[in-house]
């Protein structure tokens, strides 16, 4: 005998920011008019411990085998409601979200009566979806227990260590002969002043004398294949090739900075850029008597609209060391913008002042002019040019995108932003991990960031990576795609070429090439499902039906509408 559905609904006011603007008390007296719906309860906040209970006491009481929440989005709250139902006997996979929050009462605050019928219309769909729901149980997969970190600057070093430090093995792959990477160039680190070179060798020590890590550099990664849990990486050192397995890496593949050719007549000699300037500090070669730096040199214009963030401290901090090592030299910073943020950068740029270092804002439609000798510039006070002797031009130039980016996000199927930096997988909810699970990301891989945030998300990226490592066996939701046709299936590949995940293969069966899903790489996104011609594969839980059953429910008129 078929099963009854029966379906609990539970419409969260979420405070004021639904029952503010839709008309909840409505919506919970429509959601008892529809098919399989055994009981309906409004919460002021379902996601609160009585909201909660209440939902675990009505799958109890109510015999409830299916709950559907109408609240806000499954992004944030979804793992919390499929954990209450499984508390409360249910499978997970029987709970079906619908957002009438982000995708309603916020964005129809101003119509009250139109937000409620969208609203009424949402539940309809998300209580038809439900009825079709099946259990899942979730995808368990081995775990291997070591970790690849590509890149050996600052964020990569810390990465390996703390991994290393956590027990796990770690192999650290640098492209450079040298651990150290952009320190090496460095003379000091701001805000403390530490010796670069020194920081830079004691994390490398502490890196090549480790039992757990094993360094390979100048070597270059050749391919990367497999998923969480199971990564295979062929790298080859001097033309010598070695294989190795890895369950997780670490992007620590840091930025270059940008030389300024063709820019304020740079040569290298007499107009140089910060980096130069503090080669000629840590040789000792510094001696100029007037000095202008100019900042913003490539950045925040047409073809790089981003700010590097780091080139007014770096300004800031070599010009205070030039005040430091020569009190009588001249130092001009020509700006747009300052960027002194935090306390301790804000001291040092009121610092630098109280040393004599003159500060003068340029517009970027009139930028200074570098001749032998002076440097022009207009101000915009005098609302004339001034022109200012000088024997030595720094320019500040940002963080540009590693010249690798681009090889290494094909390897390993990750996504760029629009400079070449790597992308995130979001903003806010996984600012250190990429959007494919087991690969995380640290330091100037990411965007232009100082040594100590760079420490920062190093040690970060390695605490994520430890969540994986820490487990013998990975369980992964189990909305994944699936090929629910094997005949139908014509192991034409399409599906293959466009899974942005790597997740599915060609394999040959008894009844010839066939597709198969590697579940734990899957991330569901249903671009195989939709790309299928022939309906072989489909997405649990997104299945043909249950999209189908919740557009006729659309596209039926509510009690009210
Ligand atoms: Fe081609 Fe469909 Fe088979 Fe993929 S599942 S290989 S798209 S027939
Ligand atoms: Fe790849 Fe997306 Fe299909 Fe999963 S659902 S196999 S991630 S295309």
């Amino acid at each position: 005998m078929a099963e009854e559905i029966r379906i609990g609904v539970f419409v969260c006011d979420c405070g004021s920011n639904i029952a503010g603007y839709l008309k909840v008390s409505e919506l919970a007296e429509y959601a008892k008019t529809l098919p399989n719906v055994v009981y309906v309860k409004e919460n002021l906040y379902t996601c609160s411990e009585s909201g909660i209970n209440e939902i675990k006491a009505a799958v109890k009481e109510q015999d409830l085998n299916r709950v559907v929440v109408a609240s806000c989005t499954p992004r944030t709250h979804e793992p919390l409601f499929r954990e209450t139902c499984a508390e409360g006997g249910l499978n997970p996979y029987l709970f079906e979200m619908v957002n009438i929050r982000d995708q309603c009462s916020w964005v129809h605050m101003q119509e009250k009566e139109e937000g409620t019928a969208k609203a009424k219309d949402l539940i309809r769909m998300g209580v038809a979806k439900a009825s079709l729901l099946q259990p899942q149980e979730p995808i368990e997969s081995p775990m291997d227990p070591r970790a690849m970190v590509i890149g050996g600057g600052i964020s990569g070093m810390t990465s390996a260590l703390a991994l290393a430090n956590r027990g796990y093995q770690v192999t650290l792959v640098e492209k450079a002969a040298e651990l150290g990477g952009l320190l090496l160039q460095l003379d000091k680190i701001g805000p403390a002043n530490a010796d670069a070179a020194s920081v830079a060798e004691k994390h490398a020590q502490q890196v090549q004398g480790h039992p757990k890590i094993k360094t390979l550099t100048a070597t270059k990664i050749d391919a990367i294949n497999g998923y969480i849990g199971n990564f295979k990486v062929t790298t080859s050192t001097n033309g010598v090739q070695e294989e190795f397995g890895v369950g997780v890496i670490v992007v620590a593949t840091g930025a270059r900075v940008l030389k300024p050719v063709g820019l304020f007549n740079y040569d290298g000699e007499k107009v140089i850029t910060q980096l130069e300037l503090e080669s000629l500090f840590k040789k000792g070669a510094f001696n100029a008597k007037n000095v202008v730096m100019i900042q913003c040199v490539g950045a925040r214009n047409e073809e790089r609209k981003y700010c590097s963030r780091i080139c007014c401290m770096v300004a800031i901090k070599n010009a205070i060391a030039i005040k430091e090592r020569s009190p009588d030299t001249g130092v001009h910073i020509l700006y747009r913008d300052i960027q002194a943020y935090g306390t301790e950068n804000e001291e040092l740029y009121q610092y630098a002042k109280q040393l004599g270092v003159r500060f003068l804002k340029y517009d970027q439609a009139k930028p200074p002019k570098v001749e032998e000798g002076r440097v022009t510039v207009y101000h915009h006070l005098l609302g004339r040019d001034l022109e200012l002797p000088v024997d030595l031009v720094v320019l500040s130039t940002p963080l540009i995108a590693g010249e690798d980016n681009e090889t290494i996000s094909r390897l390993l199927r990750v996504s760029l932003d629009e400079n070449k930096f790597f992308l995130e997988g979001h903003v806010k909810l996984k600012p250190l991990d990429f959007a494919n699970d087991g690969i995380y990301l640290c330091g100037n891989a990411h965007y232009p960031a100082t040594v100590r945030e760079a420490i920062s998300q190093a040690l970060g990226a390695a605490s994520r990576a430890s969540i994986p490592l820490s487990r013998d066996v990975m369980t992964v939701e189990p909305i994944v795609s699936t090929l629910v046709d094997e005949d139908a299936c014509r192991g034409c590949g399409l599906c293959v070429a466009l899974c942005p995940y790597g997740a599915l293969e060609i394999v040959r069966t008894e009844k010839g090439r066939k597709v198969k899903v590697i579940p734990v790489a899957c991330k569901g996104c249903g671009v195989c499902a939709a790309t299928c011609y022939q309906h072989a594969l489909t997405i649990n839980s997104y299945t043909d039906e249950q999209i189908g059953q919740q557009i006729e429910a659309f596209l039926e008129t509510g009690t009210e509408g």
